[in-house]
């Protein structure tokens, strides 16, 4: 079997670099390990920046983005016992966040290749790729391709097929986690609450009128059935309580604890391989940056090959450069904030300069403006 391009991974950046391409009439196959529920069921990310949204509008895969999405102008921080609202759209001259969850995005993408009737095989480990010959082998055979977009997120195959000693890795671990709850209760909040408290960080975010997605900093080591939900409840309530304000308890659908890392690998490309997405890169998900980044990769990466089958190659030599601008401003919002609003131990010295940062972020319209246009995404970074 030969195609242009083959996709190892239909997750977001597999997903959307195959929309992509498709509408640039480049061939494509994408290759997943899991089964199609499996993959659309997966509850991770939800907040969807601008340029994302943007981007999925483009590709003619918004329709129920734009209905069902809600969108944010603001987030508030909370410590001290008092929420502070901070108005992104306004300090961003109108840019705002979407409220759309990852599954959501994931669905809407697959509908729309079935209905192409184009190639996406569930099911379907990649068990190697030859960076260099373009192959990628599966129990059922070979693909040979003038490009592999390697999308197959942190544990994948891809980056671990190119040769020791290209690439660069760079990496923290941190010493806490996130359990994270999505329950079936109208959202206590109007917008996302980011809440620093002694007890340890809290997010009250939400997917939908009728889901609320909540989550309490937790150590890593952690297992979900650490947590009963009365457990999960009570630490929500004291982190999140505020005069004249109380958070609605529903059915816990989903409960699960996610570690918290950062890591780049560079170069994003080795011989016909390019990487995309989390294959290349993690954040902490404190920055909400996690999905927008492995969409900005996509686009960059098509951009890339429709020049290159237009005859000029230059954006493919330099895909990895462009995206490692990004991705940098990325990790470092992400680490920021999560260094920011996470304890860490009990040095009262931390604790003090993260309530100064915290204050400074509210009373400054600069330093807001900072966390504003990192937040909704910096058009200026590719
Ligand atoms: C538990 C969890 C919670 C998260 N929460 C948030 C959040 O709240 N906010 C946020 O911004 N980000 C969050 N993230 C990060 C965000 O979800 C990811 O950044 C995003 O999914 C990256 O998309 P991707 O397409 O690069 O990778 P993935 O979504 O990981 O997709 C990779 C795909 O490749 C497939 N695959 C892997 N190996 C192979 C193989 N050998 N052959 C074929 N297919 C393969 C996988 O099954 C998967 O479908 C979370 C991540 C996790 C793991």
């Amino acid at each position: 079997m030969r195609t242009q391009v083959g996709i190892v991974g239909a997750g977001p950046a597999g997903l959307t670099l195959a929309r992509l391409l498709e509408l640039a009439g480049i061939e494509t196959v994408v290759l997943e390990d899991r089964t199609r529920e499996y993959v659309e069921h997966r509850i991770r990310a939800g907040v969807l920046e601008q340029g994302t949204v943007e981007l999925l509008r483009e590709a003619g895969v918004a329709g129920r983005l734009d209905r069902e999405g809600i969108v944010h102008g603001g987030i508030h921080l909370q410590f001290e016992g008092e929420r502070h609202h901070v108005p992104l759209a306004e300090l961003t001259g109108g840019r705002a966040i979407v409220i759309y969850g990852q599954t959501e995005v994931v669905k809407d993408l697959i509908a729309a290749r079935l209905e192409s009737g184009l190639p996406l095989l569930f099911e379907t480990p990649v068990e190697s790729v030859d960076a260099e010959a373009g192959v990628i082998r599966h129990a059922g055979g070979e693909i040979e391709c003038d490009v592999i977009a390697g999308c197959d997120g942190f544990h994948g195959v891809c980056r671990p097929s190119i040769p020791p000693g290209v690439l660069r890795t760079f990496e923290r671990d941190y010493p806490f986690g996130w359990l994270g709850i999505l329950a079936a209760v109208e959202p206590s909040i109007d917008e996302l609450v980011y809440a620093h408290h002694p007890r340890g960080f809290a997010l009250l975010s939400l997917r939908s009128p009728e889901l609320s997605r909540y989550y309490v900093q937790c150590d890593p080591a952690d297992d979900a059935a650490d947590w009963p939900d009365d457990r999960v409840w009570a630490e929500l309530r004291e982190r999140t309580a505020l005069d004249g304000w109380s958070l609605e308890e529903g059915p816990v659908l989903e409960k699960g604890v996610t570690g918290m890392r950062s890591f780049v690998a560079e170069p994003m490309q080795y011989g016909r391989l390019y990487l995309a997405g989390d294959a290349a890169h993690i954040v902490p998900p404190t920055g909400a940056k996690g999905l927008n980044l492995a969409v900005a990769d996509a686009r960059t990466l098509a951009e890339a090959l429709v020049d290159r089958y237009a005859g000029d190659g230059r954006a493919l030599d330099g895909y990895s450069d462009a995206c490692l601008r990004r991705v940098w401003r990325a990790e470092h919002f992400s680490y920021w904030m999560t260094s920011m609003l996470h304890r860490n131990g009990d040095d009262p010295f931390e604790q003090r300069l993260q309530l100064s940062q915290l204050r400074y972020v509210t009373v400054s319209e600069a330093a807001a403006t900072s966390l504003a246009e990192n937040y909704v995404g910096l058009t200026t970074m590719g």
